[in-house]
């Protein structure tokens, strides 16, 4: 087998390993079933056996409370981006909804929304080439509005709410695809909180979205109906054939995060994880992170050096060293650390070694 390569891509991005081969393990026959899990109908008993565990287990590792329901969805983030408006909008007549745009992802879900519904971006970092969250208070929030939406980890930039925005009565919805499970939140705060799954918890092309209860019920008529949080909710969203390898890799990935201690542990290695990485970049002139300070994510660690071309350098020489899918989004160049739940310390420790003896030669 070839060295350890370390996968420091934003997504799909690297998954534990046991649960890797725990899959490998279990592929050709489920549970002495015979046959492997995506052979077997979305309908029988032991599939939706594992969508309940996956949904409970997520309500036990994060304390997500009653009333707020657990749907799969199909066609990952910007699928929702889409199926918000369609589902929130009608909430107030004027069906106004507001946007805070802190990057690509959170430009890309005010632009479709607006094909749905008003939009309003009511704060953006865009002036300052979204180097930080925007200051916004209260007053800034029409309470006649029907949600506010924000992305809580800018996955591009490396920026992160630290603290969310104190919104009245008007829901707040947040796109946590790149962080989801990654720090402790309290979900009272959010009207719903969604995430693609490939960031953080398993295969692409589907999305978890937990919704309070009492906005279901105000989709539009134009709903399409595999787009209706609460016809997906009456089905255990299991209204068409859903993403079944995804949600058993889901499920894995959630009783391992179990294992590690659940997500006030993994919290604290996070932290620890991108700790060492600004370390290295604050210790000299020779890196410049993208982030301010007071602002950075502890997902997705965005630097570049002096020059495009040692950039370039930068990103040839670590993936000889088994340092892979480095490079910064085509919107940001230089280089990005994608650090998610899975990638361990010691990989973070190789990149931030290597970051300061790559420092030392140039
Ligand atoms: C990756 C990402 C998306 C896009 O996810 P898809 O599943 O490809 O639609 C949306 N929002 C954020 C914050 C992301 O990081």
């Amino acid at each position: 087998m070839a060295d350890k390569v370390y996968n420091f891509g934003a997504g799909p991005a690297m998954l534990p390993e046991p649960v890797m081969k725990k899959i490998q393990q279990e592929w050709l026959d489920f549970q002495g079933m015979g046959i492997s899990i995506i052979e077997i109908s979305h309908r029988t008993k032991e599939f939706v056996a594992v969508l309940d565990q996956a949904k409970a287990l997520f309500r036990e590792l994060t304390g997500l409370p009653d009333n707020y329901r657990i749907l799969f969805i199909h066609g990952g983030a910007r699928m929702q981006f889409s199926a918000l408006p369609l589902n929130f909008a009608g909430r107030v007549r004027a069906k106004k909804c507001l946007y805070v745009e802190t990057g690509n992802f959170a430009s890309l879900a005010a632009k479709e929304a607006q094909i749905f519904c008003q939009v309003e971006t009511i704060a953006s970092s865009a002036a300052t080439n979204y180097d930080r969250i925007p200051e916004l208070t209260i007053d800034q929030i029409d309470q006649n509005s029907a949600y506010l939406h924000i992305t809580s980890n800018n996955t591009l930039y490396g920026t992160r709410w630290q603290k969310f925005p104190e919104t009245g009565n008007v829901p707040l919805i947040a796109d946590m695809t790149s962080e989801l499970l990654s720090r402790q939140i309290d979900y009272n705060q959010f009207g719903v909180v969604y995430a693609g799954l490939q960031k953080n918890l398993g295969p692409s092309g589907m999305a978890m979205v937990m919704v309070r209860e009492d906005l279901l019920g105000h989709a539009g008529k134009q709903t399409p109906t595999l787009l209706n949080y609460t016809q997906c909710d009456k089905d255990n969203s299991l209204t068409n054939t859903t993403n079944t390898f995804a949600i058993y890799v889901i499920k894995l990935v959630l009783e391992w995060l179990k294992e590690q201690g659940g997500v006030a542990a993994i919290e604290t290695l996070n932290e620890k994880k991108a700790a060492r990485l600004y370390q290295v970049i604050d210790g000299g002139e020779f890196y410049h992170g993208i982030a301010l300070p007071e602002h950075r994510s502890i997902m997705n660690v965005s630097f570049k050096t002096a020059s495009e071309e040692l950039d370039g350098k930068f990103l040839q020489e670590a993936d000889a060293a088994g340092l892979y899918a480095l490079k910064g989004h085509r919107n940001v160049g230089g280089i990005r650390a994608s650090i998610y739940n899975p990638m361990p310390l010691v990989g973070v420790e190789k990149l931030a070694g290597f970051m300061e003896e790559f420092e030392q030669r140039n």
